[in-house]
């Protein structure tokens, strides 16, 4: 069952479209489960029913016409239950409806399950039987199995285009929306560069070969170069491998010649793909007839092709220079599948108006960064046909999360007219740019802003930050192949405080771990988030740690304007240690004659147990910064990068308001000051609640700062303080979000919240 199972699976995943995607599903598994019909309805969200997408057994004419509502007939009773139905004799079952144009009036048996995709029906999938005998236990269980693996498969195609009748406008681009995870704000319309990482077949798109003849010759040269590789293969394992497996590279050596694999690529290429495109294609096509065999040796050797066509893909892409500046197109949408926070780097910052990622969450770093620099993105969007959409048109909605491929005139109308709202929204906040973030009732809240890149100083000049809450130096360190030097570090660093001399710059030490890797310093682990990350690295690694603290220190000296903050502390023994290193550092540096006074320490409170810890925590730093980024993650734990679960990661529960809350009581109490320099802090309706509970500053984001400001000058004190009175007594996150949307829009400020943001 296992294997029929998997092979289903294998063949719809592997289908070009919805339409064939579900043929095959239904012809498969009518003959996996010799029964006589086999269908899969599917639900048209505009039309609020379900149509009739595929069949095997019933007439084919009534495909994309048969139709049913929400809760009619039995396959209504299992989208309504979101449960199987079984019924042996379905004309007797009350909630059976006849539907005349499927001609299954000779039928009786009926199985149906739903098809669930996070939490969502998509359709149902239904086996029938002539005969008058109830489908089994180990059907039921098939069929449930079968429906959960597939589900994914449907809703991705789905998002990338089925029109419900069935039937596909030939030549006419459809529409299409994909939904992802809002990660930035804001609006991006333009042409999609698609970046992929080296020797990844998912990520090569189908494009037209500039020169076919120097495709031919790179494939050549490819080809030549991995038969090489296996020749040295082979020879190396010749007195280690038994005859009969060290023959397989003989295989593969035939398999790469040019008149097999070879061949069949360079035929591609003449046929208009380039050469990239057309390993991908033949290699696919190579490996799914392996897939698809019985025997279960021949099957694996599917492996080997891909292996194979990796390697060619490898060499073909090491000749594929490196993408110049000039090769981005004014406001690129830059698309990958994991798109990192040095991949975005690559492309010139003037030319980046959009990103999207198929995978990571509102909180991954890259999210982060792109928030930094204000560019509209969307995340988590793992419906994305990467290979479909190099140098296509898209619209990036960073508010609501989605993606529009296609758009028709007016969406795209749309679209361009919130963007000129969104332009008069910044004309509105640049009217505070040299005011004081002071609210209407005097109360006066300091704003800071989170740096890393050194884009984010410039951006920053001239919007009133009072300070650097938070300059994450993990980001200098990831722009390179190898940690950087002490003398490298202290010219960084100099940089930094020097820009914003006399006032405060916090340099928190290396958070890397978690979602944060350094290439040169990879960290493997089952579940990083609970891992070696932050200040339990930096003390494992005191060498690492001492360079960066000493490089701190001189860095300051004559500016005496640096902080430093302690990440992901989670015990008092850590905060004792680390303090016990700075204090070493600074004694080394007196000693070889520096003059540098010893700066404040801080720590971060990113734990829940830190928050039950914060009196203690408190009495030993200078300051305290709340992470409300991680502690929200570790406080309902949600992975923040996790978008299945990204509907929990929620700032505005009422769990993470009340540990913000009681942190800030207890740090007051033990009279340090206290910020929040998560994500919270820059988003107008978290701000607002933030400095009603009293936070002493916020840090955010340069591209947010004139916006809290802009949101907190109309906004007095008493009325958020009342605000924030109501909120903590609800109890769910969604009643938080929503009274606080009201609440802006009713003081006027309701374009700082669409989309809920
Ligand atoms: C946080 O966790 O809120 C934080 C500011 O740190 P980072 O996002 O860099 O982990
Ligand atoms: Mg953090």
């Amino acid at each position: 069952m296992l294997n029929t199972l998997k092979r289903i699976v294998q063949e719809v995943s592997l289908a070009p479209d919805l339409d064939d995607a579900l043929s095959v599903l239904v012809f498969s598994l009518r003959k996996a489960m010799k029964t006589d019909v086999c269908s899969v309805y599917l639900i048209d969200t505009q039309k609020a029913c379900y149509v009739l997408a595929a069949t095997e057994g019933l007439n084919p004419k009534s495909v994309g016409q048969a139709t049913l509502g929400l809760s009619e007939g039995l396959v209504g009773q299992v989208g309504l239950r979101e449960e199987p139905v079984n019924v042996a004799s379905a004309a007797s079952h009350p909630k059976y409806r006849y539907i005349a144009e499927t001609g299954e009036e000779r039928l009786s048996a009926f199985l149906g399950v739903p098809i669930i995709h996070h939490g969502r029906v998509l359709g149902v999938l239904v086996v029938q039987h002539a005969q008058e005998r109830g489908f089994g236990q180990e059907d039921e269980a098939f069929l449930i199995t079968l429906s959960a693996q597939l589900a994914g498969v449907l809703a991705h195609a789905e998002a990338i285009g089925f029109s419900a009748n069935g039937v596909k406008k030939k030549n006419v681009p459809q529409v299409k929306r994909i939904q992802g995870i809002a990660g930035s704000p804001g609006i991006a319309i333009g042409p999609v560069v698609v970046m992929y990482p080296p020797a990844d077949f998912d990520s090569v798109p189908d494009r037209p070969p500039r020169n076919i003849k120097k495709e031919q010759s790179k494939l050549s040269a490819a080809l030549e170069a991995v038969r090489q590789e296996i020749k040295g293969l082979q020879v190396r394992h010749a007195a280690n491998l038994p005859k009969e497996e060290n023959a397989l590279f003989d295989v593969y050596l035939s398999i790469l010649d040019e008149d097999a694999l070879g061949g069949e690529v360079a035929g591609r290429i003449t046929a208009g793909n380039w050469a990239q495109g057309a390993l991908k294609q033949v290699i696919t096509e190579y490996a799914r007839n392996f897939e698809l065999m019985d025997d279960p040796y021949l099957r694996e050797r599917a492996v080997d092709i891909k292996d194979l066509g990796r390697r060619v893909l490898a060499r073909l892409q090491e000749k594929e220079p490196q993408r110049s500046d000039s090769d981005y197109p004014e406001g690129t949408i830059l698309v990958g599948e994991e798109l990192s926070t040095a991949m975005i780097m690559a492309v010139p910052i003037e030319k980046l108006s959009g990103i999207v990622s198929v995978t990571g969450s509102s909180n991954s770093h890259m999210a982060i960064v792109a928030r930094a620099l204000g560019i509209p993105t969307v995340v988590g969007a793992s419906h994305v046909r990467l290979s479909k959409l190099e140098g296509q048109g898209l619209i990036v909605d960073g508010y609501q999360g989605q993606l529009i491929l296609n758009a028709p005139e007016p969406i795209r109308q749309h679209y361009d007219e919130i963007l000129l709202e969104e332009q008069q929204l910044v004309q509105d906040f640049e009217t505070c740019r040299e005011l004081p973030c002071e609210m209407s009732d005097g109360h006066a809240v300091a704003l800071w802003v989170n740096t890393g890149l050194m884009a984010d100083v410039v951006r920053s000049k001239g919007r009133g930050a009072e300070g650097v809450g938070l300059y994450r130096t993990e980001i200098p360190f990831m722009a390179r192949d190898r940690f950087p030097s002490e003398d490298e570090q202290q010219a960084i660093y100099r940089k930094q405080l020097e820009a914003f001399a006399p006032l405060p710059v916090t340099m928190r030490t290396l958070d890397i771990g978690g979602d944060k890797s350094l290439p040169y310093f990879p960290i493997s682990e089952e579940n990083p988030f609970l891992g070696w990350r932050g200040i339990r690295i930096s003390l494992d690694h005191p060498e690492i740690f001492l360079s960066q603290i000493r490089a701190m220190l001189k860095a300051s000296a004559g500016l005496n304007n640096l902080r430093i903050l302690l990440p992901m502390i989670s015990s008092i023994l850590e905060l004792e240690d680390a303090r016990y290193l700075i204090h070493r550092a600074w004694m080394e540096l007196q000693n070889e004659g520096y003059s540098i006074l010893m700066p404040q320490v801080g720590a971060m409170i990113e734990v829940p147990g830190a928050v039950y810890q914060a009196r203690e925590i408190a009495a030993m730093v200078d300051f305290i910064s709340v992470g409300s980024n991680d502690l929200t993650q570790y406080m309902l734990a949600v992975d923040r990068n996790n978008p299945r679960v990204a509907g929990l990661y929620q700032s505005f529960h009422p769990a993470v308001l009340c540990a913000l809350s009681d942190t800030v009581k207890a740090c007051h109490e033990m009279g340090k000051t206290i910020s929040v320099c998560g994500e919270m802090a820059g988003d107008p309706a978290g701000a607002a609640l933030l400095s009603a509970m009293g936070y002493d500053s916020l840090s955010m984001s340069a591209s947010s700062l004139l916006k809290v400001k802009w949101a907190l000058r109309q906004l007095s004190h008493g009325q958020t303080k009342d605000w924030l009175e109501h909120v903590l007594s609800l109890d769910n996150a969604a009643m938080a979000q929503s009274y606080m949307r009201i609440k802006l829009g009713e003081a006027g400020l309701g374009g700082l919240t669409r989309a809920g943001k």
